[in-house]
């Protein structure tokens, strides 16, 4: 068989991308190094608890409007996944007692911010209301590829004034926007950390477009949970893809890129074996792409550049705990940030996320029992170089200075543990196959919002790279959407 694409990763972007060439009819095949689907969207099993890896606060799995696209992408290949409402969006538990839930209702969320910040009751809503209006154009428009003409020019003449609004949006950051209706030094705190726990940069550095999609998808599409943990949207995009006609093979640890005439022609596995294919994509980050598949002195100038502008954000120190039910109090929400002090929001160990998943699909955990997920920014250098023991007896210091912080919102926490698994970046390096275990690509500084992020076509003809190092970022929606336009694009190379 003559392979259309060879795809390397089975993250969702690399799966979104082949599912979405798979149902064109192209011939696929996906290399995943693991034993599973999913990459940072993975699973795995320990004493009756199903953990979620990383992601589980989903968005794209609504059913109205254009940016749902996981719900697109399951559906353009013949399944679908159930999936549970999340009526907050995140219980913040902030400094100076700033204590406030993103209800999915926006009328209410606003309530509850206007609350702490009367005097800003306008500006809180200019600010929201201007993330609505990104929103709007995007959720207008058929989301796929930005580096295809001919698509450019038929959603431009469908929808003019939609186009125009994102083209201005593009440059800018929220921060900007948010300075231009907030005043208050505690409320711009907010929206920095309202940015940086899914961008990882405060509010200066975070692109317009993706703020005014979070900070709209969330009370429109809402957050949804996939009913049976969110591997199970790497699962069904399988099956999807398996029913269109493509593969997926695990264990299949792509070690090298293979060019031609400088052109990318196929992969080398780690057992030798070799496939050739028309298009390579891959879904390994681009640090990844071009300093380990491909020979790093040869990394082309853009990507240098790209390199120039972009950084590996931390990874994280993970703990994977189960509870007693006890533990969590009548109401307590299933997503929390906690962070005490506003100086180390961005600090190891500052900002604590938490999900607790089994409040909304409770057969992920024993009967009686909940699973609570808690991680924190790490650094791979502080974990580097230690014997075993030291590493060992390291993981668990530093779980119960995070479990001793949340005994204050969940008073009961250490008493009541009956399972915990700690990972470090050296985990999220091995297991995601990511280098340094890092969660994707921050500005270096401020950079004019999306402007500078690649697309999905590489300086190397015939190689593309999707998944959170392109654009539009981390995130799984953001990486559905690289793989709507990785494929898009492939697609029309083809002439498909
Ligand atoms: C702790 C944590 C929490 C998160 N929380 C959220 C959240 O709540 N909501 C949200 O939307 N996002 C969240 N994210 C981010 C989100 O999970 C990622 O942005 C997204 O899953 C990345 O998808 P991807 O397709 O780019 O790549 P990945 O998920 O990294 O997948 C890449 C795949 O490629 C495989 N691979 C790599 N190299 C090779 C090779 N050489 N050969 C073969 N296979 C290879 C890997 O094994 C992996 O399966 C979180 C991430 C983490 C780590």
């Amino acid at each position: 068989m003559t392979i259309d694409a060879i795809v390397i990763g089975s993250g969702i972007g690399g799966l979104v991308t082949a599912t979405q060439l798979a149902a064109k009819g192209a011939k696929v095949l996906v290399l995943e190094r693991y034993s599973i689907p999913g990459g940072s969207a993975g699973y795995f099993e320990r004493q009756g608890y199903r953990f979620d890896v990383g992601a589980s606060m989903i968005f794209g799995l609504g059913q109205n409007g254009t940016t749902n696209l996981l719900t697109r992408a399951l559906s353009a290949v013949n399944v679908s996944q159930e999936a549970i409402a999340d009526p907050v969006q995140i219980h913040y538990h902030l400094p100076q007692g700033l204590d406030l839930k993103v209800d999915r209702v926006y009328e209410k969320f606003l309530q509850n911010l206007t609350a702490h910040f009367r005097h800003e009751e306008h500006g809180i809503r200019r600010f929201y209301d201007e993330c609505q209006k990104v929103f709007n154009c995007l959720n207008n428009i058929d989301l796929l590829s930005l580096e295809e003409p001919r698509y450019l020019l038929r959603v431009f003449f469908q929808h003019p004034l939609a186009c125009l609004g994102l083209v201005k949006y593009l440059p800018k950051n929220a921060g900007d926007i948010a300075r231009r209706y907030i005043k208050d030094p505690q409320l711009l705190k907010f929206i920095d950390i309202e940015c940086y726990c899914w961008s990882v940069v405060p509010a200066d550095m975070t692109p317009m477009i993706n703020a005014g999609m979070v900070f709209s998808d969330r009370h429109y599409g809402g957050v949804n949970y996939p009913k049976g943990g969110v591997g199970q949207i790497a699962q069904k995009l399988v099956e999807g893809l398996e029913k269109a006609g493509g593969q997926i093979q695990y264990q299949a640890r792509v070690t090298k890129i293979l060019t031609e005439q400088g052109r990318a022609v196929g992969v080398q596995l780690a057992n030798g074996k070799v496939y050739r294919g028309k298009r390579i994509v891959s879904n390994a980050t681009r640090w990844d792409t071009f300093q380990q598949l491909l020979p790093a002195e040869q990394i082309p100038h853009n990507e240098k550049k790209w390199q120039q502008n972009y950084q590996k954000s931390p990874s994280f120190l993970s703990l994977h705990m189960g509870v007693k039910q006890s533990v969590l109090a009548e109401g307590t929400e299933c997503h929390h940030i906690l962070l005490e002090e506003w100086e180390k929001m961005m600090a190891v160990e500052g900002t604590i996320f938490v999900s607790i998943p089994t409040l909304l699909d409770p057969d992920l955990a024993p009967s009686g029992y909940h699973i609570i997920h808690a991680f924190t920014p790490h650094w791979i250098d502080d974990w580097q170089g230690l014997a075993q023991t030291e590493y060992e007896a390291k993981k668990e210091k530093a779980a119960w200075r995070i479990i001793d912080r949340l005994e204050k919102i969940f008073p009961g926490l250490d008493a009541g543990l009956d399972y915990l698994e700690v990972g470090t970046p050296r985990t999220h390096r091995r297991f995601l196959g990511r280098e340094d275990g890092t969660y994707g690509p921050i500005p270096r500084r401020k950079l004019p919002g999306l402007l500078k992020m690649p697309f999905n076509r590489t300086a190397i003809p015939g190689l593309y790279c999707v998944g959170d190092s392109t654009f539009p970022g981390q995130g799984l929606n953001a990486v559905a959407f690289s793989g709507f336009a990785c494929a898009h694009r492939i697609a029309v190379d083809l002439g498909f």
